[in-house]
C-alpha cells in the first residue's frame, strides 16, 4: 500500500471517539439498545422531498409510509416551518419517534442570499464571513432546517472546474483559516442553539483535484500534494467541531472517496479521532457501481458502510440491502451501529429529543426573515468581496460630478443572475440589480443611461449601435458584462472561460467612443478577457454579489466604500496556463540566462508564464507603504517562534483597508518547494496618512510540510520571509535561519 501519513493508524477501526457529552451517549445507547436492524438502517437513510411537499403521487405516499414507520433518518430539500413541521410529525408516528434531520445546501444565505463563496472569501474577512454564515444559519434554522450542506472547503485551483465558485479559492492557509470561520459561523458555539444549524464540510476529499476541471472525474494525487494542499481545510473544519462530513463523487488515487476506508476511517475517524458523521454525495454510494468499483448495489453498501460512509443521500442502497448484509454476516451489526450512534448522537445534541420541532414556528420564521440586519450583513459582505483589478487615472470612484453616465451591458439589468449557482431564495423581485443600485447613488446629479448592447451568449451584434450612441452621450460608461449564473456551479464545467458571446467586441466598440470605460465583470470563476484587462480604464471583478449586490456595487463605484478584496485565486491568461496556483510555482532546473528569453525557463513560448491577475492582487482607492521589516531574531531553534513585524502607512488619501500578506519559501529542502506559500494574512483598517505596526508570529508549524519520509517536519536551514500586497507584489523580504 501507499505509505502515508497515519498508517500506522491503519489497523485502527472505528473505534467510537470519546464522546464530549456523557449524558448524550448514555442517552444514545439506551435508544440504541430498543433498536431493531430496520430501524437502525432507517437512520442511515436520507432522502430528497421535494416530492414529499408535492401534489400526491406514488413517490409521495411511499415516501411518507417511510417517516412514518421509522425508515428514514433525514431529508434533504424540505424547507420552511409548515413543511417540515408536517414532515416532522409523520417521524413522529414512528414507534421510537425518532425525529428527523431537515437538510439543505444552504451555500450562502438562505432567504438573504450573501455572494459566492469565492466571492466571501475575496474579502479575507474571517469576521464578516463568519456573520455571513451565521445570517445564513438564522434565517435557515428559523425555517425549520437543521443542518447546511457547508463549507464546501475543497481547494480549487482549476477555473475550468465549475465549482470553484463553491470554495475558498486556491490557497490551503486562506481556505483553512474561512472553514473555520464558516463552520462557526453556521455552527455557532453549540449545536443547540436557536440560530444554528449543523454544518457539514465538503467534499471528502480531494474533489477540486479532478482531471482537466472536469467534474465528478478521477484525482490521481501525490500522498504529500493530499496531506499538504488538499487536506488540511478538512482538518480545519474538524477541530473547529463541524457536526459532519460529506464524502465525494471523485475516485482518489483509483478509490472512489465515497469508498474509501483509507479517508473515512483511517484519516478521518481514525487519525483524527472525528466524532461527527459522514454523509455520502448525492447517490454516490450507487455509483461505486457505476465507477466499476463495486459489483451490485448490494456489494456497494457493504463496501460503502465499512468504508465509513454513515448516511446514505438519495441512492437508496442502504435501505435495500443492508439488513441483509448483516443477517448475512458480510456486515458486522457494531458497524451499523457505530453509524447509528454518531447520528443519534448529533439528533440529541441538536435538542430534537427534547424538541422535535426545535422552536419553529410560522410567527418566528417571519421574523427572522424579515429581519433588516440580514440585509445589511449581505450588503457589507458583498462590499468586501469585490475586487479592485485595474484603475488607470483614477477613473473610479465615480463623482458626482459626471452629468451622464452610461451603464451598459447583458448584467446591468440583471437580478436573477447576481445571486449565482446554489441559492435558495427564488423570489427575484428581493434582489437590486446593478442599474437600480446605481440610480439611487447617483441620485439627481447624474442621469443614468442605459443599453443592453448584447446577450451574456450568443453572435449578435445588433445592439451594438445604440450602446455606442448611448456611450457618446454620455461623460463615462460603466459595463457590466461576465457569464451567467448558471454557467458556474456544479456540473458546469468549461473548456474555454473567455467572457462568452461578444460582450469584449461590445467592451472594444465602446472604448473606441473615447470615452472612459469602467468594467463590472461578474462571474462564478476567474474568467479569461483580453481586451478588458490590456484596455478598460477600470476592472472591478464582482464574481456573484448576492441580493444586495446592485447596492454594493454602487457603494464601490461611488466610493462609499473603498475596495479591499483580494483574490483569493489567480486568474490565468489563456487555459494553456492551466494550472497556475501561485504556489505551484518553482525554480527549474533551467535558469533564465537570457532575461526576457523564456526558452531558458520552464515556460510556454506563445504566453508568458505570468498570470493575468495574480492570487492576492486586489487594489484600493488609496495607496499603501510598507516599510521598517523586523524579524525578532536572527535565528532560531526547533520549537520556537520568530515574530515578523513592519510598519504599514496609508499614503493616499482616503481611508482604506489592505490585507497584508505573508509568505514564506524553503529554498533547500528534502522535497522541492514552491517559491511562496502564504503562512499568515492581516487585514486592517487605515485613515490617510496614519500608520500601524503589524506582527505576524511565524510558529514552528508554519515552517514545516510534508518531508521526503511523509512527515510533517521543518528542515534547519535559511527561509525567505516576504511581506507584501499581492503574490506578486512582496514589498519587504527578510530570512530567518532555523538550526
Ligand atoms: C452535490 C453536493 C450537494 C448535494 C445535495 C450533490 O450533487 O455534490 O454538494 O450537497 O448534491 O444537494
Amino acid at each position: 500500500g501507499l505509505l502515508l501519513p497515519g498508517a500506522a493508524s491503519l489497523a485502527q477501526t472505528a473505534a467510537p471517539a470519546p464522546s464530549a457529552n456523557a449524558s448524550i451517549d448514555q442517552r444514545v445507547t439506551a435508544l440504541l439498545a430498543q433498536m431493531t436492524l430496520e430501524e437502525k438502517v432507517g437512520q442511515l437513510n436520507q432522502y430528497s422531498g421535494r416530492e414529499v411537499t408535492g401534489p400526491a403521487s406514488d413517490r409521495k405516499s411511499t415516501l411518507l409510509s417511510s417517516i412514518s414507520s421509522g425508515k428514514v433518518g433525514s431529508m434533504l430539500n424540505v424547507k420552511g416551518v409548515k413543511d417540515t413541521r408536517e414532515i416532522q410529525a409523520e417521524a413522529l408516528k414512528s414507534r421510537l419517534k425518532i425525529p428527523l434531520l431537515f437538510s439543505l445546501d444552504v451555500i450562502h444565505g438562505y432567504q438573504t442570499t450573501f455572494p459566492i463563496p469565492l466571492g466571501e472569501a475575496a474579502s479575507w474577512d474571517l469576521d464578516a464571513i463568519r456573520l455571513g454564515a451565521h445570517v445564513a444559519a438564522r434565517e435557515a434554522a428559523a425555517s425549520g432546517i437543521h443542518w447546511t450542506f457547508a463549507p464546501m472547503v475543497d481547494v480549487g485551483r482549476d477555473p475550468r472546474w465549475g465549482r470553484v465558485m463553491e470554495g475558498a479559492g486556491e490557497d490551503t492557509y486562506l481556505g483553512s483559516q474561512i472553514a473555520k470561520a464558516r463552520v462557526l459561523g453556521f455552527q455557532g458555539e453549540k449545536l443547540g442553539g436557536t440560530d444554528a444549524v449543523m454544518a457539514c464540510a465538503k467534499h471528502f476529499a480531494a474533489y477540486g483535484a479532478a482531471i482537466g476541471g472536469r467534474d465528478y472525474n478521477a484525482v490521481d494525487l501525490s500522498p504529500q500534494q493530499l496531506w499538504e494542499t488538499y487536506l488540511p481545510p478538512f482538518k480545519a473544519a474538524a477541530d473547529a467541531g463541524v457536526a459532519t462530513f460529506m464524502n465525494s463523487f471523485n475516485t482518489l488515487n483509483g478509490v472512489p472517496a465515497t469508498g474509501s476506508s483509507y479517508l473515512q476511517r483511517d484519516v478521518l475517524k481514525g487519525q483524527w479521532q472525528y466524532p461527527g458523521f459522514v454523509v455520502s454525495d448525492w447517490g454516490s454510494i450507487g455509483e461505486l457501481v457505476t465507477w466499476g468499483y463495486a459489483a451490485d448495489k448490494k456489494d456497494a453498501a457493504q463496501k460503502a458502510i465499512t468504508a465509513g460512509s454513515d448516511m446514505d443521500m438519495e441512492a437508496d442502497v442502504y435501505s435495500q440491502n443492508l439488513a441483509q448484509l448483516v443477517q448475512s454476516g458480510k456486515v458486522k451489526m457494531e458497524v451499523v451501529d457505530d453509524a447509528v450512534r454518531r447520528i443519534l448522537r448529533k439528533k440529541f445534541e441538536l435538542g430534537l429529543f427534547d424538541d422535535p420541532y426545535r422552536f419553529s414556528d410560522e410567527k418566528r420564521e417571519q421574523q427572522v426573515l424579515a429581519d433588516p440586519q440580514n440585509r445589511a450583513a449581505a450588503r457589507q459582505m458583498a462590499k468586501k468581496s469585490l475586487v479592485l483589478l485595474k484603475n488607470e487615472r483614477a477613473t473610479l470612484p465615480l463623482t458626482k460630478q459626471l452629468r451622464r453616465i452610461a451603464l451598459i451591458g447583458p448584467v446591468a439589468k440583471a437580478k436573477r443572475d447576481l445571486n449565482g449557482s446554489w441559492t435558495v431564495d427564488t423570489d427575484t423581485t428581493r434582489i437590486t440589480s446593478l442599474y437600480d443600485g446605481l440610480r439611487q447613488r447617483a441620485g439627481k446629479a447624474t442621469e443614468v443611461l442605459y443599453a443592453k448592447g448584447c446577450a451574456v451568449t450568443g453572435d449578435s451584434r445588433a445592439g451594438f449601435e445604440q450602446a455606442v450612441a448611448t456611450a457618446r452621450n454620455a461623460d463615462l460608461v460603466v459595463l457590466a458584462v461576465g457569464e451567467a449564473w448558471d454557467m458556474s456551479g456544479e456540473a458546469k464545467s468549461r473548456t474555454d472561460i473567455h467572457l462568452p458571446g461578444v460582450q469584449e467586441e461590445l467592451f472594444k466598440a465602446l472604448k473606441a467612443t473615447g470615452k472612459p470605460v469602467a468594467v463590472v465583470v461578474f462571474g462564478g470563476r476567474p474568467l479569461i478577457f483580453d481586451a478588458i484587462a490590456e484596455q478598460a480604464d477600470a476592472i472591478l471583478y464582482a464574481w456573484w454579489p448576492g441580493s444586495e449586490g446592485g447596492l454594493a456595487l454602487a457603494d464601490v463605484l461611488y466610493g462609499y466604500y473603498n475596495p479591499a478584496g483580494k483574490l483569493p485565486i489567480t486568474f490565468p491568461r489563456n487555459v494553456g496556463q492551466i494550472p497556475i496556483a501561485y504556489n505551484q510555482q518553482y525554480n527549474t532546473g533551467r535558469p533564465v540566462t537570457k532575461p526576457g528569453d523564456i526558452r531558458y525557463k520552464s515556460a510556454y513560448i506563445d504566453a508568458p508564464s505570468t498570470p493575468r491577475y495574480a492570487f492576492g492582487h486586489g487594489l484600493s482607492y488609496t495607496t499603501f507603504k510598507y516599510s521598517d521589516l523586523k524579524i525578532s531574531r536572527p535565528q532560531l531553534k526547533a520549537g520556537e517562534s520568530v515574530q515578523v513585524s513592519f510598519t504599514l502607512t496609508n499614503t493616499g488619501k482616503v481611508t482604506g483597508e489592505e490585507v497584508a500578506q505573508l509568505y514564506l519559501r524553503d529554498p533547500v529542502a528534502s522535497v522541492v518547494r514552491p517559491l511562496k506559500e502564504l503562512k499568515d494574512f492581516r487585514k486592517i483598517s487605515l485613515k490617510p496618512g496614519k500608520s500601524q505596526t503589524i506582527t505576524f508570529t511565524l510558529d514552528p508549524n508554519k515552517l514545516a510540510f510534508y518531508n521526503n519520509q511523509l512527515q510533517w517536519a521543518a528542515e534547519p536551514g535559511t527561509f525567505n520571509l516576504m511581506v507584501g500586497s499581492a503574490s506578486d507584489d512582496i514589498r519587504l523580504e527578510g530570512t530567518v535561519e532555523l538550526q
